[in-house]
Parts: structure tokens; C-alpha cells; sequence
């Protein structure tokens, strides 16, 4: 591997000893280099760059002398036409959307699967070295249609993006739903214990009531006929209250279950609504009331289940007189209005807290609560009363009043 040089026959003899002794020292460090980088192996390829170009070479040492090493400098110009039919892509359908090339050390196409394809040779689709016999050549496809693939992967951005959106929906959806649920069941867990303890105050408040009362009078303990007549009294409010709580209760079961069904036949309802007014007026006088119930002079004809409408009507009136506090004040009208019949419960008592105006007739719920107000009941009558109307193809509905207190309306369809 040492490089030949010839020196022409018209130079002087000193002149040659030098040019010789040059080049003798030259292949001297040369080939200790050339040892250095073939090392212990016997066989091999070597690139050097050349004044710029590249240089390969292919070397075998003898068998017999190890010292002896045969080479050969590769053609790149042959190497080159037996790579390119090498970098052509192997299936159909790749040909006509990429171009193969090879690149040499200068990032120059010596090699191209699609003759006459011009592109930025420095900016490959995807590219790969081929290794340390040709350093700094490149295997390089570039795509035929590159707005093609952007297209395309513009595409699957958009697809995945929408996934990952609707995935995201639908988790924060669950989520949303899975609390929200929740929140309900233990909102309603609450209040189903809440009723339980109302209920149990209720029932027993009465009873107390009516037992001592009772005990009082069987005993012969009291012989005042006023004051007898006063007890009896109290143990006959002290019973309609029961029966009402009760009749809440059971209904209020009926109605969840299914199964409550209302008798819907031609009723007047101003004739119902004197009676249930003349049933309470003892009771909200002997509690000093001021009682008014005003009627119009004709009857008020609805469609409707007279028991279900008084449920109504003594819901409403027991309410205005449990939340009325010291302002003993209740109004009852009723009025026909346009194609509706109207019937107005007013009290000038502490009104519903702002806020609660619809809650109010959810089940269960209570505004003034007992422990606080004082006032027992079961967050029942008026749940009740709005189910009730709704059934006739009415409604019941609360109104603030000016100067405080409450209005609450029950509006049924008349009968024409
Ligand atoms: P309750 O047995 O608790 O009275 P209701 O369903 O009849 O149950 O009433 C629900 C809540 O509405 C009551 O707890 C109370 O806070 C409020 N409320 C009902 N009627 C009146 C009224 N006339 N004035 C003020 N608040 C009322």
C-alpha cells in the first residue's frame, strides 16, 4: 500500500536522493498509520478522505507473511451503479408515493430511484447512514406529495383530538352524574332520617296530649263544664291533626308506590271548600284567629276527587296556622279566574325564607326546621298538595306577600 510515484529522467541525481528520502519518510509514517488502523485484523475496508474526496479501500493480509497486505481502492463511480438498484422501493404502491436516494459525503444524489425528482436534499422525509465503509452517505427517502401525508396526519391530529375531547366529555360526564347522584342519595338518606324523627315527634306530641287530657277528664278531676269543654276540644284538634299527618303519610306511600288513584267526578268546590272552613273555624277561633273564608255566591264546578281537594285545602290551612307566630291572621278565597277556579291561603305570618320557594315542595324538605323554629311536621303536606293538583291538571304554587307572610295558590281547570 505504498503510494507509487515516478520521478522524471531529467532530474539531477542530488534532486532525487531528496525527493526520495521526502517520500520515504512519507510511506514510513503513512504506513504506520495505515498498521494502526487495521490493527490484528486480517481482512477489511478503510475510508480516508483524500483532498476532499473519498477514498475506500478494501485490504486482506497474506496468510503466509502478516506482514504482507494486499489492497485495492475501490471504484465509487462502479459502487455507486451496483448500490442504486438497491435503494428502489421493493413495493408498487411505495413508488408512487416516495423517492430513494443515495447521498454521498456532500449531501449530493449519487443515486435516485425516481431520475429527474428535485427536492431539498438536506431536508429528508427520514434518512439513515449507511455506516463507516461509506461515512456521511445517506440512504434518503423523500416523500412525492408531502402535503399528502400533512393532509393525512392533519387528519388523524383532528381524529384523536376529537377522541381525547369525547373521552374527556364522557369521563367528566360520568363524573358529574356519579356525584351528583350521590350528593342526591345522601341528601335524600338525610332526609329520610330527618322525617323519621319528625314523624316520631308528631305522633307523640298529640298523643301526650290527648292521653293527659283524656286521663284528666275519665278521672273526673276537672269539674269546670268551660274548662271540660276546652279539653275535649283539644283532644278533637289534637286527633284531626293525627288523622291529617297520618292520611299524609299514607298517601304520601300510595303515591310512591303507584298506586293512589283519584276519583275524579264533577265537584263544587265552593261547597268543599265552606265545609273544611267551618271544620277549622272552632279550632282557629279557640286559638284566636282571625279567620276569614270568602266564597263567590255560585258554585264553582271542577272535575275532581273531593277527599284528594280537601287534603289540599287542610294542608294549606293547617300550614298558615303552624307558621303564623304571633300575627293570627288567615284569609281563605276562592275565585274563578279566567278558565281556572282560584283558591288563596294568605297568613301574615314569618313567609318562606328566600331561596326555598320551590324546594318547599320537595319531599321531605323543610324551611323551618323544628329545631330551630320550634314547629313539628313532616316536610309532606305541601309535596302532597302539589301532587294532588297536578293529578287534577292543576297546580299549587307560592307567592311572597307584601307586608309579610305567605300566599299560596291552588289553581284547578273548570269544569265548563
Ligand atoms: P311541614 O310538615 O314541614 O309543614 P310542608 O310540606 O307542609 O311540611 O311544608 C314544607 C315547608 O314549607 C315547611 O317546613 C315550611 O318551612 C314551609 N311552609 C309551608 N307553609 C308555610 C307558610 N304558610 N308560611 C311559611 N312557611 C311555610
Amino acid at each position: 500500500m505504498i503510494p507509487q510515484q515516478q520521478l522524471s529522467g531529467g532530474q539531477n541525481l542530488a534532486m532525487k536522493d531528496e525527493v526520495q528520502q521526502q517520500q520515504f519518510s512519507k510511506v514510513a509514517s503513512s504506513e504506520a498509520e495505515f498498521r494502526q488502523l487495521i490493527g490484528d485484523e486480517n481482512e477489511g475496508t478503510l475510508a480516508r478522505f483524500v483532498d476532499n474526496k473519498l477514498n475506500v479501500l478494501i485490504w486482506s493480509r497474506s496468510p503466509r507473511d502478516r506482514n504482507l497486505i494486499f489492497g485495492a481502492q475501490v471504484s465509487l463511480p462502479q459502487l455507486i451503479r451496483e448500490l442504486a438498484p438497491l435503494i428502489e422501493p421493493a413495493e408498487a404502491e411505495l413508488q408512487s408515493e416516495i423517492c430513494a436516494t443515495l447521498l454521498d459525503d456532500a449531501a449530493k444524489p449519487v443515486a435516485i430511484s425516481r431520475p429527474g425528482f428535485q427536492a431539498h436534499w438536506k431536508h429528508p422525509f427520514v434518512a439513515t447512514e449507511i455506516g463507516e465503509t461509506l461515512p456521511h452517505w445517506e440512504v434518503a427517502v423523500y416523500l412525492l406529495n408531502p402535503a399528502k401525508l400533512k393532509n393525512s396526519a392533519r387528519t388523524v391530529k383532528l381524529t384523536l383530538g376529537l377522541l381525547i375531547a369525547v373521552l374527556i366529555l364522557a369521563i367528566s360526564v360520568g363524573s358529574w352524574l356519579i356525584v351528583t347522584d350521590l350528593s342526591q342519595q345522601l341528601k335524600l338518606a338525610r332526609q329520610k332520617t330527618d322525617f323519621v324523627s319528625n314523624v316520631s315527634h308528631e305522633l307523640k306530641t298529640p298523643l301526650t296530649s290527648i292521653r293527659m287530657f283524656s286521663e284528666l277528664l275519665a278521672e273526673g278531676r276537672v269539674n269546670d263544664p268551660t274548662k271540660q269543654r276546652s279539653y275535649l276540644g283539644i283532644i278533637t284538634a289534637e286527633t284531626a291533626r293525627l288523622t291529617r299527618l297520618i292520611n299524609n303519610v299514607l298517601d304520601f306511600a300510595r303515591l310512591e308506590r303507584g298506586e293512589k288513584k283519584y276519583k275524579l267526578e264533577q265537584c263544587d268546590l265552593r261547597a268543599l271548600v265552606k265545609e273544611t272552613c267551618e271544620t277549622f273555624r272552632p279550632h282557629f277561633e279557640a286559638n284566636e284567629f282571625k279567620f276569614e273564608c270568602q266564597t263567590p255566591d255560585h258554585p264553582v264546578l271542577v272535575q275532581g276527587d273531593r277527599d284528594g281537594l280537601a287534603q289540599v285545602i287542610v294542608n294549606l290551612l293547617s300550614n298558615a296556622e303552624k307558621y303564623s307566630g304571633n300575627q293570627k291572621q288567615i284569609e281563605l278565597r276562592l275565585e274563578k279566574n279566567d278558565s281556572k277556579a282560584e283558591i288563596t291561603v294568605l297568613d301574615r305570618g314569618m313567609g318562606v325564607p328566600k331561596g326555598c320557594e320551590e324546594k318547599i315542595f320537595e319531599q321531605f324538605y323543610r324551611a323551618h326546621d323544628s329545631l330551630s323554629s320550634g314547629i313539628q311536621g313532616s316536610g309532606l303536606g305541601l309535596t302532597l298538595a302539589r301532587q294532588i293538583a297536578r293529578a287534577h291538571g292543576g297546580e299549587v304554587g307560592y307567592e311572597g306577600r307584601e307586608g309579610g307572610g305567605s300566599c299560596f295558590r291552588l289553581s284547578l281547570p273548570l269544569v265548563m
